[in-house]
């Protein structure tokens, strides 16, 4: 008679791979069936296969029975319930913590995301911007479509073909588990080991080969079936099992078909978040990037080609997000923020309306810069300080010129090579060239002869393995063996230099001999173009990368070779750390922001100064608006980034004063570490000009809003948008902490919500006058027709606004005051008015 009996599972997990591989090695050994059910999910499954238990999907605090019908039930009940009782609860891994704080990367998490039921995981922001699309997990390959179509043969050869792949496959993972891995590796191999030797694996390929489906098809199906069913699983643990499934399967393919039968699947056709373990530049090229809205890698360096790539594009990324691919399913919508670091998924109505409302207020915000970007940035005493674009592609002229960009600061042309299989032809990139000095009307481009090699290998040429490429075979070094393609760029180049201000830079130069060798090559293009009756511009300046350390104790012979120098910081950091920047468990090692490094660069930057030339940076630390002071403090000539940060870049240039950057600087290259740059470079907001309390963007005089929330999150978003706040959820939060306490409705129709908080940059009055009066529990019960939002930084000390804030809360108890406020219609006026009356300037 069969047996049964009941227990609750007690793992934090759930039954998940390696308590479900245990418990069916437990039952193994008898000739019983053994059968689990799930009293909560009803599912039903056969114990001594992995799969079934783990597609049972059993979570912590779940009653489960077990069945057990055979001739030696009684010995095989006895021995599950005791290992049930005893072995189970301690079977399990270490209790993974739910990430549900309300911090990412140091920033408080906004309110609404907090309490909505919207997931989420924390990385790196390494690319800004919000993403929504599916998720498109480079895990998930495309089964070759050739296994779909082929005939099945006989189904006891095709059952003979299977069972030779499996255990093909089965041995492979003995044997790595017999090299003696450990930890995590070993835990893989473990779950892997279960999965391919699995009972219902084997039975599901075995019935479809008898439903008459060629062996590859049946694995293909029964990898299906199972990853389906694991990824509606609700116990996370268990969902990241999917991904196992398949990578077995694809072994076994791998195995029966005696090739790689799996690949990527880059077609898309909606908008996609692409989320992968790591991703070569390559593979991002490869999908279509109109469909690209994010991209999420688990390992990636900040300055990794993939990462710039995505900068590039303006495609929001984030990196460092652990076992992203495993706890993402297929097509599941996302949402990148690319400002936090976060990747939400479960997404609530509420969720998509905040990112909606984010997106728009940063598109206006981007306006507001990009209207005052087209001027040049002078620093307030009156320093020029060159701002250009980083390119590497024709696309991105356009958008670089729209941006208020003051040339090309790096046109990457490596990418015009990677993007294709077959070489760009000399009139092909001359087009280009030629059309990037158009886009740039008179300004200068900076053209840098292809770097391949490092992570930039190009479709076109073959390079060697090498065991370490980033000190290896790339830029100058490969053009000796690569004279007819450099000899093409460089004609293609020179042709387009009739046409405007280009400029050519020499990518990881080393040495002068590297120097004298293209010189010597450009002289003889030169020569050939002249002969051939083209024109050019035969004093086309010549820069170097400084990307070598080497170079900087070269640098007075390497004056004498050259026009001008552009800094390239993610290769030079990388070098002087000696930490791969594509590695993100290096990535803490090289930091831009390192005493160290700093020290390096004012030497470098002091040296080329005095020998008279021009130095520029184009590496991803020139993109930092943070950083700016630290970069004015240098005394470079330019600084060169991706096209949607140039208006940002303007503007703070122009309120930073460049004696006080040099005194901000000579303060960080005292510090000892990073992390006490960084915490100067937080602060560094009180060396800025000081802003007006109130500007004409603070002032919105035809409000339609519905309700106090809508009025304060109208007022803040003027913050936002004017550029007083990087955090516009925290003064949200102060100013309604402050609501809780009391009503700031002071009657007669007037509001005026305060705060104090330092995520606002400079204390700042912002004015709403209200279309239709809304309801604010004032004290007098009228209605409010005009809010005035006072915010002042909390660690201002002097309390000079504090003043000002009174003075104006009791003007405004005065009729004639008010009425003349409510009579005002231009945003000037109101601030006439205002400082007319108040102890303020504007
Ligand atoms: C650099 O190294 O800083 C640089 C700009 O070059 P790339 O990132 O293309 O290697
Ligand atoms: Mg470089």
């Amino acid at each position: 008679m069969p047996l049964d009996f009941s227990f609750t599972c007690v793992l934090a997990s759930g039954l998940h791979a390696r308590p479900a591989s245990r418990l069916a090695e437990a039952a193994q050994p008898f000739q019983s069936a053994c059968v689990l059910s799930n009293e909560r999910s009803g599912a039903v499954a056969n114990v001594k296969s992995v799969l079934a238990v783990l597609a049972a999907d059993v979570s912590d605090g779940d009653r489960c029975r077990i069945r057990v019908d055979g001739p030696d039930e009684i010995a095989a009940a006895a021995a599950l319930r005791l290992f049930v009782e005893r072995d189970l609860p301690r079977a399990d891994d270490p209790p993974v913590t739910a990430r549900t704080e309300t911090t990412a990367g140091g920033m408080r998490l906004p309110r609404v995301l907090a309490r909505s039921s919207a997931r989420y995981s924390v990385g790196l922001a390494v690319s800004s911007g919000i993403g929504v699309g599916e998720a498109v997990l480079v895990r998930d390959m495309a089964w070759p479509a050739d296994i779909a179509q082929e005939r099945a043969g006989d189904p006891v050869i095709e059952q003979g073909r299977v069972t030779r792949a499996i255990a093909l496959v089965e041995a492979s993972i003995r044997a790595l588990q017999a090299h003696g891995v450990s930890g995590v590796e070993a835990a893989i191999l473990g779950a892997h080991a279960a999965i391919v030797a699995d009972v219902s694996l084997a039975e599901t390929i075995a019935a479809r080969i008898a439903a008459g489906r060629s062996a590859g098809q049946a694995v293909i199906d029964a990898g299906e079936l199972f990853a389906a069913r694991l990824r509606g699983a609700a116990n996370p643990a268990l969902r990241e099992r999917a991904a196992d499934i398949q990578d077995i399967c694809r072994q076994v393919l791998d195995a029966l078909y005696g090739r790689s039968a799996s690949r990527l699947a880059t077609r898309l056709t909606t908008p996609s978040v692409i989320v992968a373990e790591t991703l070569s530049p390559q593979q991002l090229l490869a999908f279509d990037r109109q469909w690209v809205s994010g991209l999420v890698l688990e390992n990636a360096g900040t300055t990794s080609h993939t990462v710039i790539l995505a900068r590039s594009f303006g495609i929001p990324a984030i990196v460092g997000v652990p076992r992203v691919t495993r706890t993402l399913a297929a097509a599941e919508p996302v949402i990148v923020d690319g400002h936090r670091g976060l990747v939400v998924t479960h997404l609530a109505p509420e969720t998509r309306r905040f990112y909606d409302h984010e997106r728009r207020r940063r598109r206006s915000r981007q306006a507001a810069l990009a209207r005052v970007s087209a001027a040049p940035a002078l620093t307030v005493d009156g320093r020029r300080i060159e701002v250009g674009a980083n390119v590497s592609s024709a696309e991105e002229l356009g958008p670089a010129r729209g941006s208020g960009a003051d040339g090309i600061g790096l046109f990457r042309t490596e990418l015009l090579f990677s993007e294709r299989s077959d070489m760009p032809s000399e009139d092909t990139q001359c087009r280009i060239y030629v059309e990037a000095v158009g886009a740039m009307a008179g300004r200068p481009v900076i053209v840098r002869t292809m770097d391949l090699g490092g992570d930039k290998p190009v479709t076109s040429v073959t390079l060697p393995p090498e065991p370490n490429p980033f000190l290896g075979y790339r830029g100058v070094r490969t053009y000796p063996d690569n004279q007819d393609l450099v000899r093409a760029q460089l004609r293609a180049i020179a042709r387009a230099s009739a046409y405007g201000r280009i400029q050519l830079l020499l990518p990881m130069v080393s040495s002068i001999e590297e120097v004298l060798w293209v010189k010597a090559l450009v002289a003889d293009v030169q020569d050939e173009l002249g002969s051939a009756g083209f024109a050019f511009d035969p004093a086309m300046p010549l820069g170097i990368m400084m990307e070598v350390p080497a170079v900087s104790f070269m640098l007075d012979r390497l004056a004498a070779e050259v026009d001008f120098f552009s800094i390239g910081t993610n290769d030079l950091c990388q070098y002087f750390f000696a930490a791969d920047r594509g590695n993100a468990k290096v990535a803490g090692l090289t930091s831009v922001t390192h005493p160290g490094f700093l020290r390096f660069l004012k030497q470098i930057v002091d040296q080329i100064r005095r020998l008279g030339k021009w130095v520029g940076m184009c590496g991803e630390m020139a993109g930092d608006v943070r950083l700016l002071p630290l970069l004015v403090g240098l005394g470079l000539d330019e600084v060169s980034a991706n096209v949607s940060q140039i208006p940002a870049l303007k503007d703070r240039i122009s309120r930073l004063s460049a004696a006080d950057c040099e005194a901000f600087l000579a303060r960080a290259l005292a510090c000892d570490r990073s992390d006490e740059v960084e915490a100067l470079v937080d602060g560094a907001r009180s060396i800025e000009r000081p802003r007006p309390l109130v500007e004409p963007e603070l002032v919105r005089l035809d409000g339609e809003c519905a309700s106090k929330e809508e009025a304060i999150r109208a007022l803040v978003d003027a913050f936002y948008v004017g550029g007083r706040t990087e955090e516009p959820h925290r003064i949200e939060e102060a100013v309604w902490m402050r609501e809780a306490q009391y009503s700031t409705g002071l009657g007669h129709g007037i509001a005026i919500p305060h705060c104090k908080t330092d995520a606002v940059t400079s204390d700042s009055i912002g004015v709403l006058k209200l279309r239709a009066p809304i309801e604010w529990g004032s004290l007098d019960g009228e209605p409010v027709r005009m809010v005035l939002l006072l915010a002042t930084r909390e660690s201002n000390i002097d309390g000079r606004h504090l003043k000002v804030f009174s003075q104006l809360a009791r003007k405004l108890m005065d009729q004639g005051f008010r009425e003349q406020l409510f009579g005002v219609d231009d945003a000037m006026g109101v601030i006439h008015h205002l400082s007319g009356e108040l102890e303020m300037a504007v």
